[in-house]
């Protein structure tokens, strides 16, 4: 096991660890966003929590009308 896809280096601000338990093994995937912004979806494995991040954020969470483009 030493090949996970998970994204090496600084991590952007919000996805260090999971807002709802502090779990910090959490599922990252990079996005783009209908604006063209690059985010981050994060998913929590202990406590199902589900966010999306900008990478260049301050690690608010994005609102779902940020991430469908219908806000
Ligand atoms: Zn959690």
């Amino acid at each position: 096991m030493g090949s996970i896809s998970q994204p090496q280096g600084p991590l952007p601000p919000g996805t260090e660890a999971c807002q709802g338990c502090g779990e910090v093994r959490l599922t990252r995937i990079r996005m783009s966003l209908p604006d063209g912004r690059a985010a981050t979806f994060v998913s929590c494995p202990a406590c199902e929590i589900t966010n999306w991040f900008a990478l260049d954020g301050d690690g608010t969470p994005l609102t779902r009308g940020e991430v469908t483009g219908t806000g």
